[in-house]
């Protein structure tokens, strides 16, 4: 199951704080995935399409404790789209008029509807209802995206002007003819979760993130190793050099013994910290105590 799938789960088996809230979430539901036709005579056609089957459940379960009607439900299978089904609900005539009426919802003109959402409790709800109906969010071990996509540019806009008093950080944008609201960014979408009510999917999203970070921190200190290690070598270089040339023109036995050794050492060696070195020495000297014999080296190849 993808995070997406399991996150839609646990919001359909949230139990809504109060009947009010039944009405704004069915109301979400309505807005994103929702459509009217007309038929004969003026009659509507209120129809709901959704690939999520618990959505489907839930949509009929919020229409009866809500209206007490009961829509027709038609499974629709797509032969093209890998076999998935389409789950279709409709309601006719005076039913679709009066969901669409006790909904706050003007399909000629949709946007979020201000009644049905007046309470706190409420815009959550409402906000869950578009995201199950619209929503997909991405493996956070992933990316960091949650999105809806809607067919209604006006619902789109108010839908973002919306989530802006959230203040969550929303984005629109368009794919192929549909609008597309999303989020980006760890916060926002963590709070999203929240919102909504998916406290499992936030709390693994938590999670997902914090093993990030620690793996971000390993692969810096990594890197820093890495970074010691070049600038050994390009020490060591240096101190390879001014050795070579003080032996090619004075000799080995020009050196004191101690400073002999040191240059042996390092010229046999050449990766190895000075740490590691002043170990090789008879009897071992500390890191300060090697930097120093080599530095009276290269001292010594200095004009002057
Ligand atoms: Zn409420």
């Amino acid at each position: 199951m993808t995070f997406s799938q399991s996150t839609k789960r646990e919001l359909c088996r949230i139990e809504p704080e109060s009947v009010c809230c039944y009405l704004a979430e069915l109301s979400g539901i309505i807005c994103a995935a929702g459509s009217v036709i007309f038929r004969g005579r003026g009659e509507k056609r209120l129809s709901i399409e959704t690939e999520n089957n618990a959505l489907a459940q839930r949509c009929i379960r919020l229409l009866k404790e809500v209206f007490d009607v009961s829509p027709a439900l038609a499974t629709l299978r797509h032969a093209r789209l890998g076999g998935k089904n389409t789950y279709r609900l409709t309601l006719d005539g005076e039913e679709a008029e009066f969901i669409l009426n006790g909904c706050g919802i003007d399909m000629s003109r949709r946007s979020v509807p201000r009644d049905v959402t007046a309470r706190k409790c409420c815009r959550k709800s409402f906000l869950r209802g578009v995201f199950l109906a619209s929503g997909s969010i991405t493996d956070p071990d992933k990316e960091y995206h949650l999105e809806m996509v809607l067919n209604d540019e006006g619902f789109a806009e108010a839908l973002l002007r919306f989530m802006n008093k959230f203040e969550l950080s929303v984005h629109k944008t368009e794919r192929r003819g549909l609008v597309l609201i999303y989020l980006k960014g760890k916060e926002s979408i963590t709070d999203m979760l929240s919102i909504m009510g998916a406290q499992r999917a936030r709390f693994s999203m938590d999670e997902s993130i914090i093993k990030k970070e620690l793996r971000n921190q390993a692969n810096r200190a990594v890197n820093c190793d890495s970074a010691n290690v070049q600038r050994t070598l390009n020490a060591s270089e240096k101190q390879r050099e001014a050795i070579q040339r003080f032996m090619d023109e004075h000799g080995k036995e020009a050196l004191p013994p101690e400073l002999q050794e040191a240059a042996a050492l390092r010229l046999q060696y050449p990766e190895l910290s000075l740490e590691e070195l002043g170990e090789l020495c008879d009897p071992k000297i500390g890191k300060s105590g090697m930097y120093h014999r080599l530095k009276r080296i290269e001292k010594l190849m200095q004009p002057g």
